[in-house]
């Protein structure tokens, strides 16, 4: 959680646009001067309290914490930010996320939080990947963007067991070959080898807010920097631009998974809004036993 508020929150300054980022820099700090997370961090902080609350993972609690706490000002897109208003207003979440959309979004909404289901599941990569795919279809109906949390998840999960960046990769290709995410993974696997350009990356990959254009290339950035200070996997993320504080949350999750809070620097972790009551909360969290219900404890590894 802290690995993820680091990324997101040093990374928003960096994305969009010069207009987007004129924005940000009027918004993105707190009255005490820290750097403010945006909608991932406080979609994660949402997962964990639901869960600390319910002891389950219950999809309609989940829907109103996300609808409540949203606030403008944190960064949600356009159509998230129109879906929870609707849920606030009384809208059921399960018509509410096809309203903008028929088939749902296929953004990376989803997957931006999915890494503390990793965390939490990581002995299990399939139910980490279930619980991922439950969270985000409260908000993303569209199978892209439930996938990408999916892979998320699973990659999280294999992150806190040690698996090899390689056998992370692997992992999530088998269980996402079949298109549009069938491509990706190869070149994934090649830039581990051989590390791309910015610019190659950046078309490649992609830095674009949709789950196909960003997960792949957060998980390659994660992946490669597990072996490099923190600040390398920042200075690699903004270098990369677009939507930088959702690559920089995900990737930023993927090293904290690894290494744990504690390895995290520390004059960054004081540079960032409440990263004391992240932790706080991630501590709780982890004291707690949660039943994921039938489905997730069948889905199997
Ligand atoms: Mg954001």
């Amino acid at each position: 959680m802290v690995g993820l508020a680091l990324g997101d929150a040093l990374g928003a300054p960096f994305e969009g646009g010069p207009l987007e980022r004129l924005v940000w820099w009027g918004l993105g700090r707190t009255r005490d001067g820290r750097h403010r997370t945006t909608d991932d961090t406080a979609m994660t902080r949402d997962i964990a309290e639901s869960l600390l609350a319910c002891r389950a993972l219950d999809l309609d609690d989940l829907a109103q914490r996300f609808a409540r706490s949203y606030r403008w000002h944190r960064g949600y897109g356009p159509g998230a930010a129109a879906m929870l208003r609707s849920v606030r207003r009384g809208t059921d979440w399960r018509v509410a996320r096809t309203a903008q959309w028929p088939e749902g979004s296929w953004g990376n909404g989803g997957a931006m939080r999915a890494p503390i289901l990793g965390a939490l599941l990581h002995e299990d990569g399939g139910a980490a990947a279930a619980a991922g795919d439950a969270v985000a279809s409260v908000t993303h109906a569209h199978p892209e963007g439930r996938a990408g949390a999916s892979i998320l998840a699973r990659a999280t999960a294999a992150c806190v067991r040690g698996a090899s960046p390689v056998a992370i990769v692997e992992e999530v290709a088998a269980h996402h070959a079949d298109p549009p995410w069938a491509s990706p993974w190869g070149l994934v696997r090649a830039f581990l080898d051989a590390p791309p350009s910015v610019a190659t990356l950046r078309k490649e990959l992609g830095n674009e807010i949709t789950a196909i254009r960003s997960v792949p290339t957060a998980l390659y950035l994660g992946l490669s920097s597990l072996d490099e200070p923190f600040e390398h996997l920042l200075s690699r993320t903004r270098a990369l631009g677009g939507d930088d504080d959702a690559l920089g949350a995900m990737a930023g999750a993927l090293w904290g998974a690894r290494h744990g809070a504690s390895a995290l620097p520390q004059h960054l972790k004081d540079r960032v809004e409440d990263v004391g009551g992240l932790a706080h909360l991630a501590r709780s969290l982890a004291g707690v036993s949660i039943d994921w219900g039938p489905g997730l404890r069948a889905a199997g590894p």
